[in-house]
């Protein structure tokens, strides 16, 4: 805990459901966020995730579930916490700030009449604006009033901080710049967070665990490298990159399929599913023992790298991503083998599989 924030919380939220008319918005969510932690709620558009930011927030009222910070319920069963009440602070995509007031006014807004000035300093300069407490809001760059408005979201030390789509109004060069900054605050002010992004990238690239939402739910929740690398679905796994499926076999902990073979969970057995992202298969002229046989036929080139379209022996077309150089062309034989994590799924439509997904 540092002296800008409150004591951290967890944020829990239990069977939460929202529907609007016949839409089921959010669906029976459950989420816990450690205390003092990073977290992105990450999906498509429509899956739900600004309904749970205006349920957490108390903006609208879940028609089931609960939601708590720490020990305090905020919704449940006949419990119903006013918005002003719950500690929470809010980012919003437009930062709404007020644009007749400078700096250091829109920071204190939230803190009454009086606000203490003390504190105001104090998260100016977490936020690193303490020179520029006097300046009208409106002669500040996109950046500079995204982080005003996380000081004055800061300010009231709330145990919870939401951020909506923080950084959608910025240019690319600025938001990856924004990205760390403000990660780099929040972790400093020791708050819980939680920020609602598409932006697989953003997800990955800022929060220590994200929640992958899909049609009101979380599909998986992890850390970043944990839904990257051991996706739980073909559906997760997709929505975060690109992805290969190979077929293959599982037995006594170990899957073989054309690529190669692999170690599994034991308890996976029967037809498999192998998801291997495009970078994490390797090309070369030779390759290791167990490397596949196959040729190149098509290529893409990308400057830093390349996609190397492969047809194996089986007829299955691959891609393999590779740094630019060397160059690979069409009719070079090849072999091809994973050089990099791989997640094993049961076979998609086969009842008959015996296999367990891997946790
Ligand atoms: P986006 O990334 O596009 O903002 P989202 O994941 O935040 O999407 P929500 O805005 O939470 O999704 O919407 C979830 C579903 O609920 C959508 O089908 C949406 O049309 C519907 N919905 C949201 N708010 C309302 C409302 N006030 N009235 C009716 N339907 C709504």
């Amino acid at each position: 805990m540092t002296a800008t924030a409150a004591t951290a919380a967890p944020l829990r939220l239990d069977g939460l459901a929202k529907a609007y008319g016949p839409v089921a918005a959010v669906d029976g969510l459950d989420l816990e966020v450690e205390a003092g932690s990073v977290c992105a709620l990450l999906g498509p558009s429509g899956c739900g995730k600004t309904t749970t930011l205006r349920l957490i927030a108390g903006l609208e009222r879940p028609d089931a579930g609960e939601i708590a910070i720490g020990e305090r319920t905020l919704n449940g069963p006949g419990e119903f916490v006013a918005p002003e009440r719950r500690r929470i602070g809010m980012v919003f995509q437009d930062y709404a700030l007020f644009p007749h007031l400078d700096v250091a006014g829109n920071v204190g807004y939230g803190l009454g009449r009086s606000p203490d000035r003390g504190r105001v300093a104090e998260v100016l300069d977490l936020v690193g604006l303490d020179a520029d407490a006097q300046r009208p809001v409106h002669e500040l760059s996109g950046g500079q009033q995204q982080r005003v408005a996380l000081a004055r979201s800061l300010a009231p030390t709330p145990e919870l901080i939401l951020l909506d789509e923080p950084f959608s109004n910025l240019d690319a060069g600025l938001r990856d710049r924004l990205r760390q900054e403000v990660r780099e605050i929040l972790t400093r002010a020791g708050v819980t967070t939680l920020f609602v992004t598409h932006d697989q990238a953003e997800a990955l690239s800022i929060a220590e665990s994200v929640a992958v939402m899909r049609e009101g739910r979380v599909e998986q929740f992890g850390t970043p490298e944990e839904i990257y690398s051991r996706p739980a679905s073909r559906w997760v796994a997709g929505f975060l990159g690109e992805i290969e499926v190979v077929p293959g076999d599982a037995a006594e902990g170990r899957v073989e399929c054309e690529l190669g073979s692999f170690s599994a969970e034991q308890g996976v057995k029967g037809p498999v599913d192998v998801l291997v992202r495009p970078e994490s298969i390797a090309i070369g002229i030779s390759g290791p023992e167990g490397a596949a046989s196959a040729e190149v036929v098509g290529r893409r080139f990308f400057g830093h790298d390349q996609l190397v379209e492969l047809r194996l022996r089986s007829g299955q077309t691959i891609r393999s991503r590779r740094l630019g150089f060397p160059a690979w062309h069409p009719g070079d034989h090849v072999r091809a083998w994973v050089d990099g994590p791989t997640d094993v799924l049961p076979r998609e439509g086969d009842a008959t599989a015996a296999a367990a997904p891997v946790d």
